[in-house]
């Protein structure tokens, strides 16, 4: 286990929050494999080493995951919700191909939300940034099609 995985765990504890085996396996899975799965995802790729494992059990700790601020849930119109742990603000590159979502540090963007804030009044507390094209596997694969 990574310490990231250990600290955070320890975090967790420090606000009373249980850690059955099965949380702890999820939180690990979403900090090691930082491909932004979706919750069937998870539950594929964890299921085999917990019998009991369900959908509900993923989703539920999701979203108890997601209140603590650990993990955020990043929905994209009818398609399933992804989940990202919550590191420092960054911005997501996707394939419009294979649907690859890749993180990027960009910074100086915060004063769009000053900029904004003071052209609509609004109060903003947050903001989020895709951009879309093809991911370099996927631009060798069009290549060698042609
Ligand atoms: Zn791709
Ligand atoms: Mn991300």
């Amino acid at each position: 286990m990574s310490t990231i995985v250990q600290q955070e765990i320890l975090k967790l504890q420090a606000k009373g929050i249980r850690i059955t085996p099965q949380r702890q396996a999820i939180l690990q899975f979403l900090i090691e494999n930082h491909r932004h799965p979706t919750a069937d995802e998870i539950y594929q790729a964890l299921a085999e080493n917990f019998s009991n494992m369900s959908v509900a059990t993923v989703y539920n700790n999701l979203r108890l995951l997601k209140k603590l601020n650990v993990v955020k849930e990043l929905t994209y119109g009818d398609h399933a919700s992804r989940f990202d742990y919550v590191t420092s603000d960054h911005y997501h590159a996707i394939c419009k191909n294979c649907g690859l979502m890749v993180d990027f540090y960009y910074p100086g963007l915060e004063d769009v939300q000053q900029a904004a804030a003071s052209l609509t009044g609004f109060a903003i507390d947050e903001h989020r940034l895709e951009v879309y094209g093809l991911c370099p596997d996927c631009q060798k694969k069009m290549a060698t099609e042609k």
